[in-house]
Parts: structure tokens; sequence; C-alpha cells
């Protein structure tokens, strides 16, 4: 049969199916609100029949600018199955970011936490949004018009309208460390195949024994796929709302038996020395799964949550990728190596997710798969996008023959393991030879004194540029430079060695948790290195 991929049977699903599997969010004051998939089912149904009424037409983009909770979620299928496009809005961007994103998406309404109405009131003279519902988290009555009372409006008597599957669902704009934030657009047939891609166990491995907590925020990304993998498989969810501090999260991870979690590594490596920190502290679920990406994961991270009983996954993936490009999982012959030999293998970004076609270039064309040769990564894909949302003059992000190219530099070994070496823009060029800054920063990381290094390109008079180390100490240690060079001479090239660490607080990070090294350029551009 002709059958649409949407995101309708996935709702249909968890409403029918699951509907005593519960969803459990954490409130702004910490307490939790916990309803069951029935009960979602009925209110994001109610979503979709309130926007209707109020005069939704097919395509129109609907903003959230929202925490992770249960609203959001109904949100991420309401606003779809209506019809519309969800447009997740990214809280961490600068106001005027914001305005810049509503009005290039031309959103007509917007859901908006009780408690984001601050950040809302700094845009809302710059952009044409219609109307506005918010969501009473705090219990306080907004001065606007309530999410709740505007689901009241609904009947109850809602019917799908006839979808597409190709129609638009959803609108994210990357984070825009670099130039102006580009939307990308996700059809139903994406998002569909998508989910069903990421439930599979070589992937995210998710089943409906689970309880999955997203720490990756749903403005971003799609929270990986796992509000609607969630759905799909009708596994449990914890949403830990504006909480990500690691004490929260273990709380939680721990009150609601989490077995799933998805997260950047900043904020896994924050979690990790809480742990080491107060061990016993948390009783966490046996064998508890950690999809790690967004940067990359550090070896010495993986080894030390596997000593802590938590499995690492890493992963990659890209805004424009859905996200979900790559997952690292041994393959059954691998797991009697050596633990060296599996370590290097865990470490890598991992395989491409099915019906993810995947080749690296460099100038001299397509390169071996050889774990040496590095190219640039170039993907294709059901659920990568084809372009960005009304931005023409940006195509050329794709190639003549219709891979997008996702700007990062990659080695691929004989297996079809993927190891990100860099992103083309952050690689260091010294006497014309390229550095990963992304290997020194994994391996600085494994030194027991250090919680976060990150590594950039500083001009150089001699060899254009050269390897500058900013390193954050563990609390209370006392590491000096003398001592990282000493640990890093024995595992990377000796003229790979940074020329200077550089020891500070706190590393500036993107909205997304990650360093944000452009940041960290401009500030050491003028950098006098020694003679
Ligand atoms: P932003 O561009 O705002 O960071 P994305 O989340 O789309 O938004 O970032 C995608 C990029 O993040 C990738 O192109 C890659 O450079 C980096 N990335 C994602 N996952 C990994 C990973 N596991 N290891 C290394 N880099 C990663």
């Amino acid at each position: 049969m002709k059958y649409p991929l949407t995101l309708v049977p996935i709702l249909e699903r968890a409403g029918k199916l699951f509907g005593r599997v519960e969803i459990v969010s954490r409130c702004p004051d910490k307490s939790l609100h916990r309803y069951t998939y029935a009960d979602f089912y009925r209110r994001a149904r109610a979503l979709a029949e309130a926007l209707q009424r109020a005069g939704l037409r097919p395509g129109d983009r609907v903003a959230t600018l929202m925490w992770n909770h249960h609203a959001h979620l109904e949100a991420y299928f309401g606003i779809p199955v209506a019809g519309g496009v969800v447009h997740t809005l990214n809280l961490r961007l600068h106001a005027g970011d914001l305005a810049y994103i509503v009005n290039h998406a031309q959103d007509r309404f917007l859901i908006v936490d009780d408690v984001l109405l601050p950040l809302y009131e700094k845009f809302k003279d710059q952009v044409g949004v219609e109307r506005v519902m918010v969501v009473p988290l705090s219990g306080q009555t907004p001065p606007y018009e309530s999410y709740e009372s505007f689901l009241v409006g609904a009947s109850g008597q809602f019917s799908y309208p006839e979808l597409d599957e190709e129609q638009a669902a959803g609108l994210c704009f990357t984070s825009g460390t670099t130039g102006r934030p580009k939307g990308v657009l996700y059809s139903h047939r994406a998002l569909a195949v998508h989910t069903l891609a990421c439930a599979l166990s070589g992937t995210m491995g998710i089943a409906q024994q689970d309880v999955m907590l997203a720490v990756v925020p749903m403005f971003h990304a799609n929270a990986w796929g796992w509000p609607y993998l969630g759905a799909l498989v009708g596994a449990k969810q914890a949403l830990p709302g504006p909480h990500l501090d690691a004490e929260s999260l273990l709380d939680l991870f721990q009150s609601e038996q989490v077995t799933a979690v998805a997260g950047v590594p900043t904020i896994m490596l924050g979690i990790l020395q809480a742990l080491e920190k107060e061990p016993g502290r948390w009783k966490l679920t046996p064998g508890m799964r950690m999809v790690v990406g967004g940067a990359a994961a550090p070896e010495a991270m993986i080894r030390r949550f596997d000593q802590l009983g938590i499995r690492v996954v890493h992963a990659w993936g890209m805004t424009e990728m859905t996200p979900m490009g790559t997952v690292c999982e041994l393959k059954s012959y691998m797991e009697d190596w050596p633990e060296e030999a599996r370590y290097e293998v865990r470490a890598k970004q991992g395989l491409p997710a099915p019906f993810v076609e995947i080749r690296a270039v460099n100038e001299r064309g397509e390169v071996p798969w050889d774990a040496t040769t590095q190219g640039e990564l170039q993907v294709r894909g059901p659920w990568i996008a084809a372009r960005y949302y009304k931005l023409p003059e940006e195509q050329n992000r794709w190639t003549q023959d219709g891979w997008f190219r996702t700007g990062d530099v990659a080695t691929i070994d004989p297996e079809g393991y993927v190891k990100i070496v860099d992103r083309t823009k952050d690689l260091i060029k010294s006497g014309g030879e390229w550095i990963s800054s992304v290997e020194l920063e994994t391996t600085l990381m494994g030194h027991p004194e250090v919680r976060e290094a990150a590594v950039i390109a500083v001009p150089h008079p001699k060899w254009g540029e050269r390897p500058l180390a900013v390193v954050v100490r563990k609390d209370g240690t006392r590491v000096a430079a003398e001592e990282l060079r000493e640990f890093l001479t024995p595992r990377v090239a000796k003229w790979w060695l940074p020329d200077a660490f550089v020891f500070v607080e706190e590393i500036p990070r993107t909205s997304a948790g990650k360093f944000m090294k452009s940041r960290l350029r401009e500030q050491f551009r003028d950098w006098k290195w020694e003679a």
C-alpha cells in the first residue's frame, strides 16, 4: 500500500498501546509532574484541535520556547499532526537572534514557558506573533493566554487532516556559532523514518522497558529524536525541565530508575565528576546506557563510566541530519578484541545509521576506508536536509551530485567506523600540516587532574598557526603545563604538542553546551608566543 510515513501513527501507538506508561517532568520548583501516555495523547490531540480552531493552516509555523517537559512533548506531536510545523526556539540564544529567527520563520503562534516570559519580552516588540500561549509551570497566572485554557477550548472530537509524508513537521535553526542561524525543515517522513532507525539495537537501542531521559534540550536538533522515539516504543520518559546540573540530573536518574540518557560530553563530564566525588551517594540502574554526542566523547570518559557500570555509546550527528548520523557499538566479533583495541573503536563516532550513506572526500576525490586518509565527511539519506530554509545562497553546502557537506573532517576505517578528526574550521594548520584539535582535547581530558580542555589554533609568525590548550583543572588540583606536556608526549606526535597551556576557571560554551572555540580564538588572537 502507499501509506504515508507521518507522526500520526506514532502518536496513535503511544496513546492506544502504552496509555499506562508514565511521563515524568521536573518543574521549575523541582517538584515532579507525573502523567501517562494516555493523558499525553488526549492533550496532544486537544492541542491539535485547538490550533485548528484558532485558524492554523497547513504549513503554519508554531514556535515553542520551552524546556524539556510534558507540554513540550505535546507540542512535538500536537502541532505537526494538525498540519503545522513545530519550530523549536533555542532559549539560550540572544534576544536579537531569536527575533531574527522568529521573523525568518514567520511564526504565527508561540507556546512559551511562564519562566521564559522575561526572555520573550525582550524580543516581543520586534516580532509579529499572532497569538501567545503560556504554559503555567510555576503556578502563577501569567499576563497572557494560558496554554491550559487554550486546550480546554478543544471538544475532544479531533480528526487528523490528510497529511502528505513530504509535508513539513518540524523546524530547527542551527545554533549559529558561525554566521547567521540557518533553518532546517524536517518532513513527517524524515522524522518517522529517523525515529524507526533510532530504535534499532545497533543505534540508540531503546525498548519499551527503558526509562529514557534526554538531557539534550528539546530546542536542539529534535532532542536527538528521543521524544518521538519514546512514544514509538512506549518507553517511560523522564524530562529534566530547567534543572540540568549534575546533582539534579543524578537525583532524577535515581528516583525514576532511568536506564538510558542522552547528552553532550560537557554535561556527562559533570555527572562523572559528581559520581566520582561522592561514591555511593546515588544508586543508579545497573547497566545504564549513556548516548553521548554533539562533540567528541573522550576515551578516558568512556573508560571511567565503564568502571561505574555505565555504558557510554558515542554518536555523531548534526541539526541538518535530524540529527542521527553515526552511532558506535562494537560488532559481535570485536567483543573478543584486546581491551585497548575495543576502546579505540568505542571512542570513534561509529557506524553510519541504516539509510545514511557516508563518504570522505579530499582534493583527490573520495578517500579509501583505511583509517588514516582524511577527508571532508559527506552524507546523504532520507533524513538529511536538501537545503536550508529559505536560504538559496547557502546551497554550496551540497555537492553537485547531491551530498551534504558536513564541514567535519574524518577518517573511515576498513570496518566502516567513522572517526571525526575535527571541524574544518577548528583544524590547526602548522607548517602546512594539519593538527587535530579534537585528538589533543580528548587526550588531555584523560589526565586525572584535567576537567576540561579545548585546543585552538593561534596565529604564529613561523608556523602559520600553533596549538594553544585552554585547560580547566579539577577542583583542588594544581597540575602545571610541564606535566601536561609530559603526559601528551608519548600519546601524540611531537610537533602536535601545544606550545602553550592556559589555565582558566571555565571554557565558554555554545548554546548547545559545546566549547565555543570561536570565542576562544578571538580571546587569544593576539597571543604572544615565547621566543
Ligand atoms: P552546532 O553547529 O550548533 O554545534 P549541531 O548540533 O548541528 O549544531 O552540531 C553538529 C556538529 O557537532 C558536527 O558537525 C560536529 O562537528 C560536531 N559533533 C557532533 N557529534 C560529534 C561527535 N560525537 N564527535 C565530534 N564532533 C561531533
